[in-house]
């Protein structure tokens, strides 16, 4: 079942990328499998699924350490990262999509440098200015870039993430969408050494054929793919 929903949200992105007159290959599918067991993540792996999201760095230390999930997986860290746990995850996953103050920089920094190497990241935009979200506004976001670009040189700032509002037609980010879109083209624009602006991480079950028609690279599946999540259990 598991495996059959992730072709079916692949081919879903496929017809999007279509529509948007996009190569598909310039979107990549993230089955986001926080809650789920990890025969599921298996399921989805043998379906061809290679990335995917957690956003909670106790569950994703678990899962990249498990023996039965291929090593060939990659992890991206979706949610909230607290700074006393950047070092946990910080040489293991290959993208943290959740990056909103200059601390949580800074120590994924020093951790990076610990390490040895360079971390991308993303920049966690709260284009909806919801207060129950994580995420700089789009009108700090510049300056965070920049500051993080010209102080800290084992990060490196390649894009954008958003989490849209929750809504019934998803026409309704498409909006948000665009203007996160804008904002990636304007810090383009500046040329900023050491900041590229690659990916858009934008678009979850609900809303990512939008998203993918307002440029995103980057969809974020969970419930599509993984069905519904139980967090009573
Ligand atoms: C849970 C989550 C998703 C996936 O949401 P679905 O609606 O289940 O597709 C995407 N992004 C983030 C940051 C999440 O926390």
């Amino acid at each position: 079942m598991v495996g059959d929903n992730y072709k079916r949200t692949l081919e879903r992105v496929h017809k999007a990328c279509e529509r948007a007159g996009r190569d598909p290959s310039e979107v990549t599918l993230i089955a986001v499998s926080k809650t789920k067991p990890e025969d599921m993540l298996l399921e989805a792996y043998n379906a061809g699924a290679r990335e995917f999201g957690e956003n909670k760095v106790q569950e994703l230390s678990h899962k990249m350490s498990s023996n039965i999930l291929p090593k060939d997986i990659k992890w991206h860290m979706i949610g909230h990262l607290q700074r006393n746990k950047v070092k946990y995850i910080i040489d293991k996953v290959s993208l943290i999509h959740s990056v909103d103050s200059f601390r949580l920089a800074e120590e994924i920094n020093i951790q990076a440098k610990k390490c040895g190497i360079i971390v991308p990241i993303l920049i966690e935009v709260n284009a909806a200015n919801e207060e129950s979200k994580f995420g700089v506004s789009l009108e700090d976001a510049p300056e965070l870039i920049r500051q993080i670009a010209s102080e800290l040189n084992s990060v490196r700032v390649t894009g954008l993430m958003t989490v849209a509002p929750y809504v019934v037609d998803s026409n309704e980010n498409r909006e948000i969408f665009h203007k996160i879109r804008d904002l990636s083209v304007d810090i383009d624009k500046e040329k900023i050494d050491n900041v590229s602006m690659e990916n858009l991480s934008m678009g979850m079950s609900n809303d990512f054929e939008v998203a993918i028609e307002e440029g995103a690279t980057i969809v974020r599946v969970g419930t599509d793919i993984f069905g519904e999540r139980n967090y009573n259990l």
